[in-house]
C-alpha cells in the first residue's frame, strides 16, 4: 500500500471561522464538502486539537471562505500554521460578518457559506461537523484553490492536524524507493569538489516553521529573487514567504 494514494484524492482550500464570546477564531481546512442539495447542508473535518474546533461545536456555527487560486500567501501561513489561541488571525484583514456571526474573510476569496450546525460525529483524532447552509454567494469568478495546486506550487505538507497529512518521512521514503527503481549507472562521475559545489548551489531548503520548500531552480520571482539563486546567496533579511520565518528556521533538504 502507499500513503500516496491519498494525493489523488482532491479538495479545496478554505478558511473555517467562526464567532464565539465576542472573538473571532478561524483555520485553513481542505475538508469541507457539500453532502445534500435539499437542503444545501455541508461537512467539515475538524481537528479536536484546532483551537476553532471547540469554538465551532460552541457556537453552534461557522463560515467556509472559498479561497481562489493565487492566494495571498501569507493567509495560508496564519490560518494554516498559527493558533487562534495566539494570535487574531482577522486582524487588518478585509472581512464581513455572517449571519450566525462568524467572519467571513473577503481577501482572496471568491465565494463563502454561512452555516449552522445540525450534527456531529466522533471520528478519532477529528470531529466530522455537517452544518446546514443558511446563505451563501460568489465574490468573483477567479478559479478555486485546490489542494493539488497548492502542494504542487508550494512544495509543502498538509500542517499536522489537517485530515490528509502524512508523515513526511513515509512519503519521503515511498518517493527515494520509486526513483532507486529509475537509477541508471553513470560512468562520468564528477569529482568530490564539483559535487559539492553542483549540491550546494542546487540545494533545497524547507521552512521548519511551516514545510515551505524553497527551490533554487525556481528562485522567488514574486520576491524578485531570479530563479538559479542558491539558498546561501538569499539576502540575510529573506523570510519564508508563506509563514514569514527567517532563513535560520530553514533547512537543507
Ligand atoms: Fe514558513
Amino acid at each position: 500500500m502507499k500513503q500516496k494514494a491519498f494525493h489523488k484524492l482532491s479538495y479545496g482550500l478554505y478558511i473555517i471561522s467562526t464567532h464565539f464570546q465576542g472573538k473571532d477564531a478561524g483555520y485553513i481546512g481542505n475538508t469541507a464538502f457539500q453532502v445534500t442539495s435539499a437542503p444545501p447542508q455541508i461537512a467539515i473535518s475538524c481537528h479536536k486539537k484546532n483551537a476553532s474546533t471547540e469554538k465551532i461545536l460552541q457556537s453552534k456555527s461557522f463560515a467556509i471562505s472559498v479561497l481562489k487560486k493565487e492566494t495571498d500567501t501569507s493567509l495560508i501561513g496564519k490560518f494554516g500554521f498559527m493558533s487562534s489561541d495566539e494570535t487574531d488571525k482577522f486582524l487588518h484583514l478585509m472581512t464581513k460578518t455572517a449571519t450566525t456571526g462568524a467572519p467571513i474573510v473577503l481577501d482572496s476569496t471568491i465565494a463563502w457559506f454561512d452555516c449552522q450546525v445540525i450534527s456531529t460525529h466522533d471520528v478519532g483524532t477529528h470531529i466530522l461537523i455537517i452544518g446546514k447552509v443558511l446563505n451563501y454567494d460568489i465574490i468573483s469568478d477567479e478559479d478555486p484553490l485546490t489542494y493539488d495546486y497548492y502542494r504542487a506550487k508550494y512544495k509543502m505538507l498538509a500542517p499536522k492536524n489537517a485530515p490528509t497529512y502524512l508523515e513526511k518521512n513515509l512519503s519521503e521514503a515511498e518517493t527515494q524507493n520509486s526513483e532507486q527503481l529509475d537509477q541508471t549507472q553513470h560512468k562520468n562521475e564528477p569529482t568530490p569538489a564539483a559535487r559539492e559545489q553542483t549540491e550546494k548551489s542546487t540545494a533545497t531548503y524547507t521552512c521548519t516553521i511551516c514545510g515551505f520548500q524553497y527551490n533554487p531552480e525556481e528562485g522567488d520571482p514574486a520576491l524578485g529573487i531570479p530563479p538559479g539563486t542558491a539558498f546561501d546567496d538569499l539576502p540575510d533579511d529573506y523570510k519564508c514567504p508563506i509563514c514569514n520565518a527567517g532563513k535560520d528556521y530553514f533547512r537543507k533538504d
